[in-house]
């Protein structure tokens, strides 16, 4: 039998767009579906041709071969052929999208032979905040972390069943998980509602959990460790902590948020952890050796040189916060500020007065907040 031209079969134009052949097959498609004509022999094979000519003109090359050649610029060879489709399923498999909601959303899976039970579902994952201080980032921290979470039913092993007894298909849709109806011309499919489309119900359920195959508890995850150098934000994945999965299935995950409590004292830039050290001019000016105290209470000296400004930043490697990845710490930055005293004894005062007029300030002092040269004008 030689074969019909495939923008025939369509009843499109050869200049038709693929939007146009698109709809042309659907309506053709719609028309000859095995489900609205069953056991028609003739609508079949016409169901399967018009699927041969949308394989063909939907696809950009295969359709310039066409063009170009006719049938045996698309029949010979792998990747320009036309599959000539034998079996029903294929077409769906291929091109069950295009049959959209009419049939449901579902449609390929409809044609799948059903299973025998309720369908296990993985568990959701679950997420905990946690508050650590820039300290415990600094030196890492295990901690237990509390959380209220579904385990499988140890009452009947995740069935929901009671002890020997299983799940029965449900009445409504005789474990479809779907019925069908009719208006009009068109057939309708839905999810039943009577099992939630899960074509199976549990008729005994088990005592403990009440068929729901798992149950919530919280639970103390003990001895995590979150390692030094941990950064703000970071999230912690514990596998398989999260909720137990229905019927069997598989446990989600817990993710740990990590959040960093801003210290009073220190705080983090890069790897390196940064803090103040306040000095007095004069420790300053002839250099000093000051102890200092590290964020995790390890105390050593600091030897700050002569003729240190402020605002300087001595760098101390390796007391800075652990580099997750290559392992090794940053810098401890100390950053020189000079403390100013408010008040003076006499004696320090006249003492830093003569200092001024030695480097040449002369110093006016001023009770007010408005210098000297102001308040004559606003005095
Ligand atoms: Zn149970
Ligand atoms: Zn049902």
């Amino acid at each position: 039998m030689s074969k019909r031209d495939y923008y025939k079969i369509l009843g499109v134009s050869k200049n038709a767009s693929s939007d146009e052949i698109k709809k042309a097959y659907r309506k053709l498609a719609l028309k000859y579906h095995p489900d609205r004509n069953p056991d028609n022999n003739e609508a079949e094979d016409k169901f399967k041709e018009a699927a041969e000519a949308y394989e063909v003109l939907s696809h950009t090359e295969k359709k310039a071969n066409y063009d170009q050649f006719g049938h045996s610029g698309v029949n010979s060879g792998p990747g320009g052929g036309a599959s000539g489709f034998s079996n029903v399923n294929d077409i769906f498999e291929s091109f069950g999208d295009i049959f959209g909601d009419l049939f449901g959303g579902n449609f390929r899976n409809q044609r799948e032979s059903r299973k025998s039970g309720l369908t296990p579902k993985r568990g959701h994952d679950l997420s905990k905040n946690i508050e650590i201080s820039l300290k415990d980032a600094y030196t890492g921290i295990t901690l237990d972390i509390g959380v209220y979470r579904y385990e499988k039913c140890e009452g009947c092993k995740g069935s929901g069943c009671k002890d020997g007894t299983s799940p029965s298909a449900c009445s409504t849709c005789q474990g479809q998980g779907q019925v069908n109806f009719r208006q009009g011309f068109f057939a309708f499919t839905q999810a039943c509602s009577s099992c939630d489309g899960e074509g199976y119900v549990v008729t005994s359920p088990c005592k403990t959990c009440k068929g729901q195959s798992r149950v919530q508890k919280y639970e103390r995850i003990s001895d995590r460790h979150i390692p030094a150098g941990v950064f703000d934000a970071t999230e912690v994945r514990i596998s398989g902590k999260g909720d137990a999965g229905v019927y069997g299935g598989s446990t989600g995950d817990l993710y740990v948020k990590i959040s960093i409590k801003p210290d009073n004292f220190f705080y983090r830039r890069g790897n390196d952890l940064v803090t103040k050290l306040v000095l007095t001019y004069p420790q300053l000016v002839f250099g000093c050796q000051v102890e200092i105290e590290n964020i995790d209470k390890v105390k050593g000296t600091l030897k700050i040189p002569k003729g240190t400004s402020v605002g300087q930043e001595i760098m101390i490697p390796g007391k800075g916060f652990m580099d997750l990845r290559r392992k090794i710490r940053g810098n401890l930055v100390i950053i020189t500020q000079c403390d100013i005293p408010k008040k003076l004894n006499p004696s320090a005062k006249d003492k830093l007065k003569e200092f001024a007029e030695n480097i040449g300030n002369s110093c006016q002092e001023s009770s007010s907040g408005i210098s000297g040269f102001f308040k004559r004008f606003l005095g």
